[in-house]
């Protein structure tokens, strides 16, 4: 029996060829190269932002973030819970305080109805997670910002060329957190970008991508010394892993536009389960504006989905699950509030499962995946 994987990182074809390039034609591969140059440049146009700066991770990107909006001890940032370590870590690094709200059940993204009730003088910013790429509301999220006086940093780590309301994800915030990471759409092992959609923050974002210094005024000519001007570190990957990156971000549009046909395909061999309420499917909108990066069902209970992984795996077809909600985790405990209940949450993540999802997935292998979760509800 051929198995399917879970994921396959995507080679586009030209990352040896221009990592070669990189290697032998220019004269440096450090960071801030010739190709961080032409994949910044191309996020900028592409998305349509003033400012994008390629960072090891989207994690980097959220730890920058975090100096940028200058989070102090003791300061509230609000989020989910349902989302991934970084997304909290990055502030709790600073002594920030992550502040859980609960999730909507039909996006899985933050419930943006929840975050007046969440905030406090404390509050300083808010972290809106697109689950899936598919978008926060963010109409709702910028006004509540710009009432309260927050900062608005996108978790867009699954985002790229995701839309809301012809906005692309990572651009409607005052700050924007893209990853590159080998499970995401467009990779380059691992890596990440920030976004800075608020022209005011450039400058400064600079400094603390390049160890507080002010180097890159120093290119430019601006200042004819070069030296320590704020806290910072090396945010900043290799002209190497830029070159890799390259190559993908060339094959972008081709990789995202195969990733929806498969989930859409995915969407209509599931369609009567769900008609039958044996699944929950995504909403419609993960269809339309989405990035097809994630395909998940929801199923009915914690129990039934241990049984379809297994038995998937049993037709050695590889589905996991994620995650585990970050309030009830051993940190989460520890250094997080929750405001309100998490009902959402817990039931939720009890009953996500994500289906195998990559670029060179045949609709043959898709067909077996639906095929074997219909013969499991055959069976019940
Ligand atoms: C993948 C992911 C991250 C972390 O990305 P890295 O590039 O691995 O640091 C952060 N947040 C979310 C929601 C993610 O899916």
């Amino acid at each position: 029996m051929q198995s399917i994987p879970f994921n396959k990182p995507f080679i586009a074809g030209k990352e040896l060829y221009y990592i070669a390039q990189a290697v032998l034609s220019h004269s440096r591969i450090s960071g801030d190269g010739p190709f961080t140059k032409k994949c910044q440049d191309w996020l900028e146009q592409t998305l349509g932002t003033p400012k994008a700066l390629l960072t090891h991770s989207c994690t980097a990107a959220l730890e920058m973030s975090a100096l940028l909006c200058d989070i102090q001890p003791g300061d509230e940032v609000i989020m989910p819970s349902f989302t991934f370590v970084s997304t909290a870590n990055a502030f709790v690094l600073r002594g920030g305080v992550p502040v859980f709200v609960d999730i909507r059940p039909d996006t899985l993204n933050m419930d943006e109805t929840l975050i007046t009730q969440a905030l406090t003088s404390r509050t300083k910013a808010i972290v809106p997670v697109h689950y899936a790429g598919s978008a926060c509301e963010m109409d709702t999220i910028m006004d509540i910002a710009r009432n309260h006086n927050l900062r608005v940093i996108e978790d867009a780590a699954q985002g790229l060329l995701s839309t809301h309301q012809n906005k692309y994800l990572g651009t409607v915030g005052d700050l924007g957190c893209l990853s590159f990471h080998e499970t995401k759409n467009i990779i380059s092992g691992e890596g990440g970008a920030l976004i800075i959609n608020d022209p005011e923050l450039i400058e400064r974002a600079e400094m603390i991508w390049e160890k507080g210094t002010n180097r890159k005024k120093f290119f430019r000519g601006e200042v004819d010394k070069y030296t320590w001007v704020d806290i910072g570190s090396s945010y900043l990957p290799s002209d190497i892993t830029a070159a890799f990156l390259y190559a993908q971000l060339e094959m972008a549009e081709k990789i995202i536009s195969v990733r929806r046909k498969l989930l859409k395909m995915y969407m209509q061999n599931l369609q009567p389960l769900a008609e039958h309420g044996l699944i929950r499917l995504p909403s419609q909108s993960l269809q339309s504006c989405c990035n097809g990066h994630i395909m998940y069902i929801i199923v009915r209970s914690l129990k039934e989905r241990t049984d379809l992984i297994n038995r998937l795996n049993q037709k050695c077809i590889k589905a996991v699950f994620h995650y585990v909600p970050l309030h009830s985790s051993f940190m989460g405990t520890k250094v997080c509030r929750i405001a309100g209940s998490m009902d959402n949450t817990e039931a939720l993540s009890d009953r996500v499962l994500r289906l195998p999802m990559f670029y060179e997935m045949t609709f043959k292998q898709v067909s077996c995946v639906t095929d074997a979760i219909a013969e499991f509800y055959r069976c019940f």
